[in-house]
């Protein structure tokens, strides 16, 4: 198997204000085409995802990787990873296998940045995928591995579980889920799993996909109610739970919502920051998504440090979502602000104030 080096490699910085790097990729003999943008790394390496996807033009992708590295900054800052915020993407047709030479010439591509960013899964990449990767680089995490944390969305979906009982909590003063009724849009990988928990919690799902296999199996498995994709945003419920894609709260969907909250693990669920004052104008209690869904990230942060991955550790680390959301909801109330905007600030004045900096270096145990 070939081994692509840097120079076989076409590389082309691209220069974004408010960015620290963005670099486009491309690679004639394994067709890959791919961005990495590195949005801020004041508090330690760049970490994020790398996402496969088949984006129609290059502004596409280009504008897709670069509101998913910042929201990586602002989700490590939030929660005092020790990482900075970035994230990858690949033009890649989905329906096919990635080949191994696509990965590891990828692999080069992150070589380039010497460790300043950390690559893991992401939508349309599977770990086999990242185990792939990680033959071209160390700078990896979440391989299947045993010093290695494996698939985040055990963690993610543990967290979005905590952060759901947090909103429970400010709701109704009782953080159980039984007797709620959860509409989950998504039931993927951390959808399915958070379905999951919140069944045997005792709560009512309805549910949604566009893959009608896994709503038959949330059907048989949970007894859940189920909607078409389109209904998922208006139907009645509790508790709003997207488990799917970004943009989905805006001025379109928020004055259809019938739920009290909106706490969901997708990633950029607001399509703008004024999105997040409707729902707070309209009453919606709003789980800031880079908050409730940060367990992945915190999980494979623990394989960061020299003693490699320790699922106690993580698990305890991700647990702390309940507490952090609880203190995000009650600055909200004091300070009459919406949630979206009290976690903004916060994540902010972490960056400011290096709060949460990484000091030892990371170590690589692949
Ligand atoms: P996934 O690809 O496994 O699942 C996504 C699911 O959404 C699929 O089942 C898909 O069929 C479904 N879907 C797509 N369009 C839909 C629509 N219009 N209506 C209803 N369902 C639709 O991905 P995942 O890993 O479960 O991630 C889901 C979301 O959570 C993404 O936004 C991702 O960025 C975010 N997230 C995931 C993790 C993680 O650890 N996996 C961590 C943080 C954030």
């Amino acid at each position: 198997m070939n081994k692509a080096s840097i120079s076989d490699l076409f590389i082309n910085e691209i220069s974004v204000d408010g960015y620290e790097r963005v670099v486009e990729f491309k690679e004639a003999k394994s067709g890959l085409h791919a961005i990495v943008a590195i949005h801020d790394s004041r508090l330690g390496p760049a970490l994020g995802g790398i996402r496969a996807y088949p984006y129609s033009t290059f502004e596409e992708g280009l504008q897709d990787v670069l509101r998913l590295a910042e929201g990586m900054t602002y989700k490590a800052a939030v929660s005092e990873t020790g990482t900075g915020g970035g994230k990858s993407i690949i033009f890649a047709d989905n329906k096919k296998p990635k080949s191994p030479e696509l990965l590891l010439a990828f692999a080069e591509a992150v070589n380039y940045f010497e460790g300043q960013y950390i690559c893991a899964e992401d939508v349309g990449i599977t770990l086999q995928d990242v185990a792939q990767v990680g033959e071209g680089t160390p700078y990896v995490v979440g391989l299947p591995r045993r010093q290695s944390s494996g698939d985040p969305s055990r963690f993610t979906a543990f967290g979005g579980y905590r952060g759901i009982q947090a909103s429970c909590q400010k709701l109704w003063g009782n953080d159980s889920v039984a007797d709620k009724t959860f509409a989950i849009q998504g039931l993927g990988a951390v959808g399915m799993r958070l379905a999951e928990r919140l069944f045997w919690g005792g709560a009512r799902l309805i549910v949604s996909d566009v893959n009608s296999e896994l709503v038959a199996r949330a059907v048989k498995d949970f007894g859940a109610e189920t909607v078409a994709p389109e209904q998922i945003l208006s139907v009645p419920c509790d508790i709003f739970v997207p488990c799917a894609l970004g943009g989905i709260l805006n001025a379109s969907s928020i004055p259809n919502l019938r739920c009290k909250a909106v706490a969901g693990l997708a990633n950029n669920q607001l399509l703008t920051l004024q999105d997040g004052e409707a729902l707070y104008q309209r009453g919606i209690l709003y789980a800031p998504d880079y908050v409730i869904n940060s367990g992945g990230l915190l999980a494979v942060i623990v394989e960061l440090e020299p003693e490699g991955f320790e699922p106690q550790t993580a698990r305890q680390s991700v647990d702390r979502i309940y507490d952090v959301l609880m203190s995000i909801y009650t600055l909200s109330e004091q300070k009459k602000q919406p949630t979206y905007l009290v976690a903004k600030e916060l994540a902010e004045l972490n960056l400011q104030e290096g709060r949460g900096r990484r000091t030892l270096a990371p170590v690589f145990h692949g």
